[in-house]
């Protein structure tokens, strides 16, 4: 396609290498865990998805308790998270009674994962564009991360856009001429993909009610800075080197993504304070306690991955969205 037409630039790059019908990293294949690519916090332990599940709940209440009402997953992977999710809620049976789950997800692969692991009470969409007309709690783990971004480079005065072209038959990244300035020299990353996916979210949050939790690897200000990445077997590559084939993802921009809502944003956490306010040694505690020595270690050495300021921690941040003139849901601006 470069040969043919031209450079591209990052943000195709990235959709078609993700995305493509036949080659997309998503469409092909079941890209988590040890035997695969990389993996995500509902996988390491299944206190995340059943603490989301009791912030869920709450999160009801705070709305009023809502007779009909949608959980919303965008990107859910092999649906752990759900089933988590859904197990943890059964203590709520006038939640789960009300709830009907609405799953975005492109992939044929993982939706048959989803569709294996949650049954057939579950209805998916391409996009959040089909989401019913009904309050929603909307859950986003390592999802926008995902999802294709734009690069600028500002350099001696003047700002070029990154681009993907061909140099003696390899693909290189080069500079294209753009419109935008930079005030400033350095890298800027922008994913105008991310921010309509924010703005529709917002529109059903603000118009319907409910409230949105998006979990992601970022930073919480704009920055300049390079973060596309690529990961194959669980270690980092060459964005370049096998398109299709390696998970390739960046930071994620939550100043801009949590603005796109125009929405309320409630004060954002680390996924560390997160889940220490939603109670995770405890429940670990609790869990592991029937786990003979080994089990028992390894379960809690898993919690704790998820929230050491080492490890995933801090790196990953939460950011909780509700409608304009919504309460705020615990642990957010909980003092
Ligand atoms: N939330 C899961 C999976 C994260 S991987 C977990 O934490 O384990 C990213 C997920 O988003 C995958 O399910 C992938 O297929 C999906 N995805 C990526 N881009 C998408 C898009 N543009 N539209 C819908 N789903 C997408």
């Amino acid at each position: 396609m470069i040969e043919a037409e031209g450079p591209i630039g990052i943000d195709r790059y990235m959709a078609l290498c993700l995305g493509h019908p036949v080659h997309g990293y998503y469409m092909s294949r079941d890209p988590f865990g040890a035997a695969g690519d990389f993996t995500t916090a509902p996988e390491i332990s299944q206190v995340f998805g059943e603490l989301i599940g009791v912030w869920c709940v709450n999160a009801w209440v705070t709305l009023g308790s809502p007779a009909q009402f949608a959980i919303v997953e965008l990107g859910p992977g092999r649906g752990t998270l759900m089933a988590d999710l859904l197990r943890a809620a059964k203590a709520a049976p006038e939640f789960l009674a009300a709830a009907q789950v609405h799953l975005i997800e492109m992939s044929p692969v993982l939706r048959a994962a989803q569709k294996a692991k949650l049954g057939e009470g579950v209805t998916w969409h391409e996009t959040v564009a089909t989401l019913p007309a009904v309050p929603c709690l909307i859950i986003a783990n390592e999802f926008f991360d995902a999802l294709p971004i734009r690069q600028f480079e500002m350099r001696g005065g003047k700002t070029y856009e990154r681009a993907v072209g061909l140099h003696d038959g390899k693909l290189k990244v080069g500079l294209a001429p753009t419109d935008k300035n930079f005030e400033t020299e350095g890298v800027f990353e922008m994913s105008s993909v991310s921010l309509a996916i924010g703005e529709d979210l917002g529109r059903q949050i603000n118009s319907l009610g409910g409230a949105a939790l998006v979990i992601d690897y970022g930073h919480f200000y704009s920055a300049a800075g390079d973060t596309l990445q690529a990961v194959k077997a669980h270690n980092f590559c060459d964005v370049l080197e096998t398109p299709g084939e390696a998970d390739i993802t960046a930071h994620v921009d939550f100043e801009a993504l949590g603005k796109s809502f125009n929405a309320k944003l409630l004060p954002m956490l680390t996924q560390g304070q997160f889940l220490k306010a939603m109670g995770l040694e405890m429940r670990s505690e609790k869990l592991s306690a029937k786990l003979g020595g080994p089990e028992r270690d390894a379960f809690l050495a898993a919690s704790a991955r998820l929230i050491d300021a080492d490890q995933m921690g801090d790196l990953f941040k939460v950011l909780c969205v509700v409608q304009k003139d919504g309460n705020a849901t615990y642990p957010f601006g909980a003092t």
